[in-house]
């Protein structure tokens, strides 16, 4: 598994990560085991949410032994993300996931309370030791210009939609957040389930590229989408064998030849009014 700097933070993360959305009480054995055996393969970024149920609880339970190896992301629902809201939100999740701190703490999505309240929640976090470095989510180049404003480089990421079917961080926010040090992390990255299907003709390039590598094509995807070293990839895996697939593409590099007909087969497409977001 690469490990990457994490933004401008001192933090080294693995390309692959975990993400957590849709896991619920009834898989809940299967989920701590994907977990873990990710974990087991270098898949220590996880990703959850205060918004994803029981998600946290059952990452609380994934990493009770595991802890300090874990790169743990959580997120603040922009509802509950006054300064007061944020602190409370975030010990109600250092609570469900049985930690003392988390490694990043994200503000979901832009909402009506001024980011100046949020931010400086976060900063209350970070010198209480609860948090140990902070970023957004579905920020698009305006919010982040605000954000940069507010703050500068203390942001360290932006969570953001991307893949294969949509690209469209490539036009503004992608060069925008690697010309100012932040680090892209993309989120549903197999598509949320929709995966191009073996008889499309992307899904037949991916097929021969992947057999070149002794790869499956949703490598071969997360290897395209984490080729620039600003980008990291949170695929969610409900059971083992499927994280160790996903754990199978930090070490697959493409060639650019490849880059160039993967590129080709799924274009970027103009630019959209508005950032997508799912
Ligand atoms: P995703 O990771 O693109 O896709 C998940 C789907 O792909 C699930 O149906 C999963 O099935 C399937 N899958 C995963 N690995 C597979 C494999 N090796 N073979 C076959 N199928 C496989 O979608 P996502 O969950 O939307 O996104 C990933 C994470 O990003 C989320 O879980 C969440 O942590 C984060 N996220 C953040 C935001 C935000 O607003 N910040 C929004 C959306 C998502 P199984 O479950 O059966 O394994």
């Amino acid at each position: 598994m690469q490990f990457r700097r994490f933004g401008s933070t001192q933090y080294r993360v693995p390309v692959i990560g975990q993400g957590t959305w849709f896991i619920d009480e009834r898989g809940r054995a299967t989920a701590v085991a994907a977990l873990k055996h990710g974990l087991d393969l270098g898949m220590t970024h996880i990703d959850t949410a205060e918004m994803y149920g029981a998600a946290e609880e059952i990452v609380g339970e994934a990493i009770a032994r595991h802890r300090d190896e874990v790169f743990l992301v959580s997120k603040v629902l922009p509802q509950n993300a006054s300064r007061k809201g944020t602190l409370l939100a975030c010990e109600r999740s250092l609570r469900r996931l049985r930690t003392d701190y988390l490694d990043c703490y994200l503000l979901h999505w832009r909402g009506r309370y001024p980011l100046r309240e949020t931010f400086a929640a976060f900063d209350e976090l970070l010198l209480d030791g609860k948090i140990r470095s902070w970023g957004v989510s579905n920020f698009d180049i305006p919010d982040l210009e605000d954000a940069w404003e507010i703050v500068g480089a203390d942001i360290a990421c932006n969570q953001v939609l991307y893949h294969l079917n949509e690209r469209a961080i490539e036009h503004a926010v992608l060069p925008w957040c690697e010309r100012h040090g932040l680090a892209v992390v993309a989120y549903s990255p197999l598509g949320h389930g929709d995966f191009p299907g073996p008889h499309s003709p992307g899904g037949r390039l991916l097929a021969e590229v992947a057999s070149r590598h002794g790869a499956t094509p949703r490598q071969v995807a997360l290897a395209f989408l984490t080729r620039e070293p600003s980008v990291f990839a949170i695929p969610k895996a409900s059971t083992p064998e499927h994280a160790e697939e996903n754990a199978g593409a930090g070490d697959l590099r493409l060639t650019r030849e490849e880059i160039a007909r993967i590129d080709a087969a799924f274009p970027l497409g103009p630019e959209p009014r508005e950032l997508p977001v799912l």
